[in-house]
C-alpha cells in the first residue's frame, strides 16, 4: 500500500491495521467503520470479531467541509494531535486515550478505541450527572497547563516545545470564529432570524467589543501553557468511572483560562438548554443545580491542584513570592471567564453551534435558550476583568434564571 498521503477506504484501513505489531494478525478478518461526521477527519472504527481487539484511525482530510464549502487545511495538524495526545498521557495516563501509533506520511493517527464512552455532549442532553466528571477534568487542566508552563518546566525547553506548537491556520479559525465574526455582521455568522436584534446588538456593543479586543489579544499573544485550544463537551469521552479528553488539533501555546473558559461555557450551554430539555421546572431546577455544581468544583478541583504543584513542583523562583501565586490565579479566573463568555457567545450566533440548544425542538423553547445563553455570555464578558471568584459567574447564572 503507498504510503503517500490519500485519504483511506475502508479496505486500506484494514489492510494498514492488520499490520501493527501486537494488535492483530496478518489473518485476523476485521471490520471497519467510518464513524467520523467527516469535516475534518475520517474516524475508522477497526475491530477482530474473533478476539474483540478493536482501535481507532483518525486521518487527518486536507480540507476543512463547512456548510457546503470546503476549504484547505494542513495535514500538520495530525501531528500536533498525536504529538500533544503523547504529553497529555505522559501527564494524566487515564484521561486521554493512548497513542500507539502516527504515521506522518499519511496524517494518521492509530489511538485506544473509547466506544464504550459516550461524548459528553450527548450525555449532558440525556441529562446524566457524571460524580467523577469535575475531579477528572481538573486533573487534566492542572497537570496539563502546569507541566507546560514556565512554572512548572524548564524554560528554555518550555520555548523550543512552543515552537513545535504555532499551529497558525487552526488558530486562525479560532481567531475568526470566536474573537470577530460574532461582532460584526460577517458572512460566516449563522443564526436564526427571531435572533436578528440579539445579534444586532452584539455587533454594536462598544464596552463588549473592548472586552472582546482584550481576550482576543491575549489568545494572539499569551503563550502561557500548552492548551488543547478545543476542550468542549463534544471532545470529551465520558463515562460513570472514567473520563477521557480526545482531539486536541487546535492545541497551541496560549492562555490557560481559554481552556478551563471552554469547558465552564459548555455545561453553562447546557444550563441555558434546560429550557428545552427538563421537563418540568422542579427537574430544570435539580439538574441545573447540578451543573453549577459541577461548575463550581471543576474551577475549585482545578485550583487547588495547580496550586499543589507549584507548591511542590514549580521551577521558577522568584514565583514563589508570596502573593503572586494568587495573583496568578487570580488573573487566571479572570480569563476563564471571559473566554467562557465568548465561546457561549459563538456558539449562538457563529458558524459553529452546539446540540445542546440547536436540537431543542419547540422554537419557543429554544430562542429561550438562546436569550439565555446570549445574557449568560455578555455579562461574563463584560465582568471578566472585575470578577474576584468564581461565585460571580454563578450568580451571573443563577439570576439569569430568576
Ligand atoms: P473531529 O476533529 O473530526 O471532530 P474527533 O476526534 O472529535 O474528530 O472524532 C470524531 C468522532 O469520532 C468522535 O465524536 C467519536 O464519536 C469518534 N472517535 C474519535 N476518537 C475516538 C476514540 N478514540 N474512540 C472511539 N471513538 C472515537
Ligand atoms: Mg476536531
Amino acid at each position: 500500500m503507498s504510503t503517500q498521503y490519500h485519504p483511506f477506504t475502508e479496505l486500506e484501513a484494514i489492510a494498514y491495521s492488520r499490520n501493527i505489531p501486537e494488535l492483530f494478525t496478518p489473518e485476523a478478518e476485521l471490520i471497519s467503520r467510518e464513524i467520523g461526521d467527516g469535516n475534518l477527519n475520517l474516524v475508522f472504527h477497526i475491530s477482530d470479531p474473533a478476539t474483540g481487539k478493536s482501535i481507532i484511525l483518525k486521518q487527518a482530510l486536507p480540507y476543512a467541509k463547512v456548510v457546503g464549502e470546503s476549504w484547505p487545511l494542513t495535514l500538520d495538524r495530525a501531528r500536533i494531535e498525536s504529538e500533544v495526545l503523547k504529553i497529555q498521557g505522559s501527564l494524566c495516563p487515564d484521561l486521554v486515550p493512548h497513542v500507539y501509533a502516527y504515521e506522518p506520511e499519511l496524517a494518521l493517527t492509530v489511538m485506544e478505541d473509547l466506544s464504550d464512552h459516550v461524548i459528553m455532549r450527548a450525555g449532558l442532553i440525556q441529562r446524566n450527572r457524571y460524580p467523577r466528571f469535575a475531579g477528572d477534568i481538573g486533573k487534566f487542566l492542572a497537570h496539563t497547563l502546569f507541566y507546560t508552563s514556565d512554572l512548572g518546566m524548564n524554560q528554555q525547553d518550555k520555548k523550543i516545545q512552543l515552537g513545535r506548537f504555532i499551529n497558525p491556520e487552526l488558530c486562525k479559525i479560532t481567531e475568526d470564529l470566536i474573537f470577530d465574526d460574532p461582532y460584526r455582521n460577517a458572512d460566516t455568522n449563522s443564526f436564526e432570524a427571531h435572533l436578528q436584534d440579539e445579534a444586532e446588538l452584539l455587533w454594536n456593543d462598544n464596552a463588549l467589543h473592548l472586552e472582546v479586543a482584550v481576550l482576543r489579544n491575549k489568545f494572539l499573544t499569551q503563550a502561557q501553557a500548552l492548551l488543547h485550544g478545543d476542550l468542549h463537551t463534544g471532545s470529551i469521552f465520558i463515562k460513570a468511572d472514567s473520563t477521557k479528553v480526545i482531539d486536541p488539533e487546535f492545541a497551541y501555546y496560549g492562555p490557560m483560562g481559554f481552556d478551563i473558559g471552554a469547558v465552564l461555557a459548555n455545561l453553562l450551554l447546557s444550563f441555558a438548554a434546560q429550557e428545552g430539555w427538563s421537563t418540568d421546572v422542579e427537574s430544570r431546577k435539580d439538574y441545573r443545580s447540578y451543573l453549577l455544581e459541577t461548575i463550581q468544583a471543576v474551577w475549585t478541583n482545578f485550583a487547588s491542584e495547580f496550586r499543589a504543584l507549584w507548591n511542590e513542583h514549580g521551577v521558577d523562583r522568584i514565583s514563589k513570592t508570596p502573593g503572586y501565586q494568587n495573583l496568578y490565579l487570580q488573573q487566571v479566573l479572570q480569563d476563564t471567564i471571559g473566554f467562557a463568555g465568548t465561546k457561549i457567545v459563538r456558539r449562538i450566533v457563529g458558524l459553529a453551534h452546539v446540540a445542546d440548544i440547536d436540537k431543542i425542538e419547540d422554537t419557543v423553547a429554544r430562542e429561550r435558550a438562546q436569550r439565555l445563553a446570549l445574557q449568560i455570555g455578555k455579562s461574563l464578558i463584560n465582568i471578566n476583568r472585575q470578577a474576584r471568584s468564581i461565585d460571580e459567574l454563578l450568580e451571573i447564572a443563577t439570576k439569569s434564571v430568576l
